[in-house]
């Protein structure tokens, strides 16, 4: 895909600081990081998001784990966040299938609003919902 930023970034032709890399997947340092350390573990192959393709988030776990430990331990993390948004209205601005690992640290707990939870949900309607037999 050749105008995928995401793709230009595993061809090497946009610049990158790359923490990890393996035959399928590559991890990459967050150009606009929500916290020290804040990666993005991409597979190679261009794949849009989490829904197209059935294999994509097996294909990147190897290289999510080894990210995380590399965080946790380089950085000596006291915790980590894991992250995919899936289409535009989930917040997905680059259509190129990724994971955000975002280290978390104790000094500095602020939660971004993506994690404040909704107040009022209905857990036995949305439950009701899912289980429904069509
Ligand atoms: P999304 O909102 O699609 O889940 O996340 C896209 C992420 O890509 C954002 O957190 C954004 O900061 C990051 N990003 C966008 N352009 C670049 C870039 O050129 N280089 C790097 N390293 N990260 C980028
Ligand atoms: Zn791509």
């Amino acid at each position: 895909m050749d105008d995928c930023l995401f793709c230009r970034i595993v061809a090497g032709e946009i610049p990158s600081r790359q923490v990890y890399a393996d035959d399928t997947a590559i991890a990459f340092l967050d150009i606009n990081p929500w916290h020290v350390g804040h990666s993005l573990v991409i597979p190679r192959r261009h794949v849009a998001d989490l829904t197209s393709d059935a294999t994509a988030l097996t294909e990147i776990a190897p290289a999510i784990s080894a990210t995380a430990s590399l965080l946790i331990d380089r950085l000596g993390a006291d915790g980590l966040n894991l992250l995919s948004s899936t289409g535009a209205t989930a917040g997905q601005e680059v259509f190129h299938f990724h994971v955000h690992l975002v280290p978390r640290y104790a000094h500095r707990p602020g939660l971004r609003e993506l994690m404040v939870r909704e107040p009022g949900i209905d857990l036995d309607r949305v439950y009701a919902q899912l289980i429904q037999q069509d």
